[in-house]
């Protein structure tokens, strides 16, 4: 008999975490296939789980296209669209100005993202990663749009070029956070957001959870990545918004808080930062001038970049 017939995976109920309908799934990729049997049930029992917004991750304009459709019945699903890292080589010019044109009328769209740098997976090359960053870069500081970053094994670089290329004091996620408290510091003193993802309630993760223990909840937010980077007791499984229930007890716990209390300062963080409404739908008309940046002290953050660690997600 397998380890999961004599341990079966307990049946997930989103409604018995008795979170109010007050949170926001910051990052998701919902257009993958693996959603195309239930997608509509994977959307429910986000409702069910207290999510107010669900951030839809497109990934080129031919994405946006093709999969914006799925979430027409779905007024709360806003878009982030960019080209990832591992496909940099796909931002020609023509692509950059449909990217454009797409931030600029399309109001479900709330942020450019996910671009940065990726030097775990060999795909692309470094430079033509950076050179589709800084150009991403400046396409959100022209379209007053936040950024929401990936960075994985490539810390230094990202910040060395964020800062470069004028991003401080820009409002900017650091979307899937792995890394330890300096890590956090750093991101937190160029006036940044950092989102936490299912691994903090990897056992093995106590440097992430100690970070994450310390980010005042005003900068603070949750997302899955799903399909990827399921929470326990799912991990290595399709991961969906629904399981942020989970993330948000072990952050909780972490920080000595309620774990509704922290559900719903992360959701307000989220919204303040995409310009979401409650009740509102995503398609409303926002002016990005209503977007927020903090207010850092860019010496102070200058002066630190030489020494955190690179984020560890897969711990
Ligand atoms: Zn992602």
């Amino acid at each position: 008999m397998s380890k999961s017939a004599k341990h079966p995976l307990p049946v997930f109920d989103p409604a018995s975490f008795k979170l109010p309908p007050t949170g926001v799934e910051s990052h998701a990729h919902l257009d993958d296939r693996r959603f195309d049997s239930d997608r509509a049930e994977v959307l429910s029992r986000a409702k069910a789980a207290g999510i107010a917004f669900i951030g839809q991750v497109f990934l080129s304009s031919e994405q946006l296209e093709q999969g914006q459709g799925l979430f027409a019945l779905y007024p709360e699903v806003f878009f982030l669209l960019a080209i990832h890292p591992n496909e940099a080589y796909l931002l020609t010019d023509g692509e950059l100005e449909k990217l454009r044109v797409n931030c600029k009328t399309n109001r479900r769209i709330r942020a450019v993202g996910e671009t940065g740098l990726d030097y775990y997976w060999k795909d692309c090359a470094r430079e033509a990663q950076k050179t589709t960053f800084i150009r991403l870069i400046h396409l959100a500081l022209e379209v007053g749009l936040p950024i929401s970053v990936h960075s994985r094994e490539a810390t230094e670089d990202t910040l060395e070029i964020l800062v470069a290329e004028g991003a401080v004091n820009h409002p900017l996620v650091w979307h899937c956070f792995g890394g330890d408290s300096a890590m956090a510091e750093r991101i937190l003193k160029l006036g940044w957001h950092i989102s936490c993802p299912g691994p903090v309630t990897f056992p093995a993760n106590k440097t992430l959870r100690e970070a994450i223990k310390n980010i005042p909840a005003d900068r603070l937010m949750l997302e899955t990545d799903c399909p990827y980077l399921a929470p326990m007791p799912y991990r290595g499984k399709r991961n969906e918004p629904a399981y942020l229930a989970l993330t948000v007890q072990a952050m909780a716990e972490a920080r000595g808080v309620d774990a509704a209390e922290l559900w719903t300062s992360c959701g307000k963080t989220a919204m303040k930062f995409f310009g979401l409404v409650p009740g509102q739908p995503c398609s409303y008309s926002i002016s990005t001038s209503k977007l927020q940046p903090c207010s850092v002290d860019v010496s102070a953050a200058g002066g630190s970049l030489g020494s955190a660690l690179p984020p560890k997600c897969f711990a």
